[in-house]
């Protein structure tokens, strides 16, 4: 079941992503060589108490953190470590989600550490730009397919591989609604886009293969073949004037 928010939920989820996006902004300005990610999620953990929220996946099926951190090939859900050190050309994924006053919001970017490849740069912005591609057809009365196909096309129209086993979702009270958010499909398809939706769309991107694995952590999951991984992702609500974007 699809829920729908009133106005005075969407403020309060409005406040819920503001607080994701400036764990964000703090994670483009701490991400460097020698940080280590247990330091990103003590980054992360302070800003979210500090604007009286909380942590969203600290607890959250037993994950132990505020963020997941995961890198090169990692693609989702690294726990943060003190003994995971960045180093140049590394690529980190950060995902945050905070809870304020009930309320969920999510997000997450993957950065560069340092000077990276081209390679890398370029599925870093390829990512990105899926991302944009999906909210940008987040329009009432349009399907949820409309979003998953722009996704898709623009990932492989750019040579890249979109993840499978791994989706966005709606979310409000909890970080997990319905929808699925699949970021692959057909235009025209799904359920129709209606104002009150809100969702997390989450392209997550292979330079290789989108076949994935979880390491004996139990957590991160990795490219199956060991290609670097990108993953980008907004809460946004569908309104009668467009996308907004919540954790800007
Ligand atoms: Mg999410």
């Amino acid at each position: 079941m699809i829920v729908l928010k009133a106005k005075y939920e969407l403020e309060l989820m409005r406040h819920a992503g503001h607080i994701v996006g400036m764990v964000l902004d703090a994670m483009r300005d701490a991400v460097k060589p020698g940080v280590s990610t247990a330091e990103l999620n003590d980054l992360a953990e302070k800003i979210i108490a500090r604007e009286g929220a909380k942590p969203a996946f600290k607890g959250y099926a037993g994950f132990p953190a505020t963020i997941c951190a995961s890198i090169n090939t990692e693609m989702v859900h690294g726990i943060p470590s003190r003994k995971r050190v960045l180093k140049e050309s590394d690529i980190v994924s950060v995902d945050v989600g905070s809870i304020y006053k009930g309320w969920y919001g999510d997000a997450a970017i993957t950065l560069p550490v340092g000077k990276i490849s081209p390679d890398a740069q370029r599925l870093l912005d390829v990512t990105k730009g899926s991302l944009e591609a999906g909210i940008a057809n987040a329009v009432a009365g349009g399907h949820l397919g409309d979003i998953s196909a722009a996704v898709q096309n623009y990932v492989e129209s750019n040579g890249f591989a979109v993840i499978r086993e791994y989706t966005g979702h709606g979310i409000g009270r909890k970080l997990h609604e319905d929808p699925q958010v699949l970021n692959y499909g057909r235009p025209g398809t799904g359920v129709r886009l209606r104002p009150g939706m809100t969702i997390a769309i989450e392209p997550m991107v292979s330079a290789g293969s989108y076949e994935t694995r979880v390491l004996e952590d139990g957590w991160t999951v990795v490219i199956a073949d060991g290609s670097l991984s990108a993953h980008f992702e907004h809460t946004i609500a569908i309104t009668e004037n467009g996308p907004e974007i919540f954790t800007k």
